[in-house]
């Protein structure tokens, strides 16, 4: 059964609206739900109604292609672990960018013709195969199966504008000459290359940002494939990725104290000579017992909670907030300080800390809270590393000089709950942990807190 092209217009252009609706309701935390349900909402019909499309000759296909593609999927999404989904999100955007390459070379080698078609083809391939490899490399570094360092060589630069030089002048000659089938390959070697030695030399701690990235660029290459099948649906959508990706890539940047130019040419960030653990540990480090932590929030009267990717790994968001809520009975006042790139995916302690039911006004960015450390009688800080370094701030020769972190030191007492002196994402030591002010509880982040909130309620 078919619909009329208009019929199918209108229901794109309600998808559509839905979509923009969406994304509006995901600004704030308190219409996130609803505007999750909308977008959902408006995927939906914009996929039911392309079904009907009066193009579509067999269904066999795609039905396949729908069973198969789910199963993946739901099997993909039941078995994925919390900490691996930087990963996952890495090779979905991998699998966007490669099926808008894919449509763009059907409708390629099935004889498209008109520079428009001819243009937004070049493009979709382009965008789309380097958005395809280059999430796979990103993929094998996260899961580690290659180095997660920068790998590259001299001249790397040099041979990526190359390649985007030569796919530039490939989409031309097609729009000139569009049956030339050696060109149309050659196009896709060099953009799948392109991908690879985009993503090789970006090191580890640049990696949320080239996600966020490589998702941006899934959505323009999905508006490119729009393009081509004159889908207007799919141009609308690829747009709104794209330039939210865009977006959320700025402020990832903003973050990791990157610019988006470094990380587009794969420019690493200074690494300078930065201090040993010995240097920054030795002798300085107080080691703390529960019964003394829960002596010193007693009397405490502000306390902030700085989770990070420990609090994540241990699963500790339900013990940390009966934690809050004990104290809270107490008297105290109790925030939570949420750095943007703290655990591994954006948003990634907002999303636990709401699966433990903390209310949304509870939870403070790093602009609203930093001020107020130097009121803040005890920050327990749980799990969190990199993101409460004050060699970011102080340490001219660290690789984190630069990047805005929580001021947690400031804090009159600071309690640390990790399980030792390892680093986090970064590789470095934390000068935090051998502070005059700071107390280290060791330990799995959920029974520190659980000792704490016991010993408290006994007190
Ligand atoms: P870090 O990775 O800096 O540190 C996490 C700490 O958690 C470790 O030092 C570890 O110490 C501790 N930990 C691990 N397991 C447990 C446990 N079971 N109980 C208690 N502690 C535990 O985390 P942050 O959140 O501070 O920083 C995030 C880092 O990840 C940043 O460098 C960021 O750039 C990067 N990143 C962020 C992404 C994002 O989108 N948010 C994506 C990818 C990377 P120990 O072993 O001693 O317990």
């Amino acid at each position: 059964m078919h619909l009329a092209d208009h019929w199918l217009n209108i229901a794109y252009l309600i998808a559509a609206s839905l979509f923009v609706f969406g994304i509006k309701g995901l600004t704030k935390p308190r219409t996130a739900v609803r505007g999750n349900q909308l977008a959902a909402l408006g995927m939906l019909i914009a996929c039911v109604v392309t079904l009907f499309h009066r193009e579509i000759i067999s269904y066999e296909f795609i039905i396949a292609g729908i069973v198969l593609g789910t199963v993946i999927g739901a099997i993909m999404a039941v078995k994925v672990q919390m900490t691996s989904m930087p990963q996952m999100i890495a090779l979905l955007n991998g699998f966007g960018g490669g099926a808008s390459f894919a449509v763009a070379t059907a409708g390629y080698l099935g004889g498209l013709e008109g520079p428009v078609a001819l243009i937004s083809t070049g493009a979709a391939v382009l965008i789309g195969a380097v958005t395809m490899t280059g999430s796979i490399v990103a993929f094998a570094k996260l899961q580690e199966l290659i180095s997660g360092g920068s790998i590259g060589f001299a001249g790397m630069k040099f041979v990526n504008a190359l390649l985007l030089l030569g796919s530039l002048i490939a989409i031309g000659y097609l729009v000139v000459e569009p049956g030339n089938e050696m060109v149309f390959w050659a196009l896709v070697v060099a953009a799948s290359l392109l991908g690879l030695m985009l993503v090789l030399p970006i090191g580890g701690a640049d990696m949320p940002v080239v996600i966020a990235l490589l998702n941006s660029y899934s959505g323009v290459a999905a508006s490119a494939a729009g393009f081509v099948t004159g889908n207007s649906a799919l141009i609308i959508t690829g747009s709104l990725v794209g330039a939210s990706g865009l977006i959320l890539t700025q402020i990832m940047c903003k973050a990791m104290n990157r610019s988006l130019t470094n990380v587009l040419f794969g420019v690493m960030a200074e690494g300078g000579v930065s201090m040993s653990d010995d240097e920054v540990y030795q002798g300085k480090v107080k080691s703390s017992s529960a019964d003394e932590v829960a002596m010193i929030l007693e009397t405490a009267q502000r306390v902030v909670i700085v989770p990070g990717f420990g609090m994540a790994m241990a699963q500790a968001q339900h013990a940390v907030r009966e934690l809050a809520d004990t104290l809270e009975k107490r008297g105290a006042v109790v925030e939570y300080a949420i750095h943007p790139v703290a655990g591994r995916m954006p948003g990634h302690m907002n999303v636990l800390l709401a699966e433990a039911e903390v209310s949304y006004e509870k939870l403070k960015d790093m602009d609203t809270i930093n001020p107020t450390f130097e009121q803040t009688d005890v920050a327990i800080v749980i799990g969190a590393n990199d993101v409460t370094n004050p060699m970011a701030r102080e340490d001219k020769g660290s690789p984190i000089y630069g990047m805005p972190i929580l001021n947690v030191d400031k804090a009159r007492t600071v309690v640390v709950v990790k399980r030792s002196l390892s680093s986090g994402f970064a590789g470095l030591p934390n000068p935090l942990f051998a502070k005059d002010n700071t107390l280290m509880l060791f330990g799995d982040g959920k029974q520190a807190i659980i000792d704490i909130s016991t010993a408290l309620k006994e007190a």
